[in-house]
């Protein structure tokens, strides 16, 4: 966020302080280094000055790794974009979550090796260990409601995973791909993400901003699916 003058305000994910406000004092006069650094989004080692008040100052920044690949193309500098808004969303100030931070950090650095994989199912997969890491864990494997074991025909956030055709009433339905995709996505590397028909990945993201909604109360913003 753009701060008086010259200055800016960050939100910065770290492994042992979860997430943090900082302020980057100058940050936005036109050669100031430190604001280069901190262009999001980014991967850097930050010396902070605390204050009295609650923001700390960026007093020196590292870059740790610049993402530059990344940012040559439209649709990763988007899925990165949407994936720390996704972590902003869904941590609090000051939470520790090492994982989350491993996985963010996984995730932004495996995009800039290949921004060709800024695919929808791979951002679909991302979403999915994020929510597993803030202790979601959806039901995957038979009905959330009664425990059936299928056929598994709708989905329901609020009840917390897949539905059978009995229980489909309080849920959306789905396409019977659905459940194999989120299994795949959640059993595999990010790499290895699978990548669902469009209608599918719209039913996977849906799935997933309902979870968000009725388990954290995290309003994730939805990925825009084409075709
Ligand atoms: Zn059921």
């Amino acid at each position: 966020m753009k701060y008086g003058e010259a200055d800016r305000i960050l939100h910065v994910f770290t492994p042992e302080l979860g997430r943090r406000s900082v302020i980057a004092r100058g940050a936005r006069k036109p050669r100031s280094k430190l604001g280069g650094r901190l262009e999001p989004p980014s991967h850097v080692e930050l010396e902070l000055h605390e204050g009295r008040g609650d923001i700390a100052t960026v007093t020196g920044a590292t870059t740790l790794a610049a993402l530059p690949r990344l940012r040559e193309r439209l649709d990763a500098i988007d899925a990165a974009m949407h994936a720390c808004d996704d972590v902003d969303r869904l941590f609090g100030d000051g939470e520790a979550h090492p994982p989350i931070f491993h996985l963010l950090v996984n995730h932004l650095r495996g995009l800039d090796q290949d921004p060709a994989a800024a695919t929808i199912g791979r951002q679909l997969a991302f979403r999915l260990k994020l929510l597993l890491g803030a202790g979601i864990a959806p039901e995957l494997g038979a009905c959330a409601r009664c425990g059936a074991a299928g056929p598994l025909t709708a989905f329901s956030g609020a009840d917390g995973g897949l539905l059978c055709s009995g229980c489909e009433h309080s849920g959306f339905r789905i396409d019977p791909a659905l459940p194999d995709v989120m299994r795949a996505a959640l059993g595999s590397s990010l790499a290895e993400a699978p990548l669902p028909a469009p209608f599918v990945a719209r039913q996977f993201d849906r799935a997933v901003t309902d979870l968000a909604l009725h388990h954290l109360g995290a309003k994730l913003r939805g990925l825009q699916i084409d075709g």
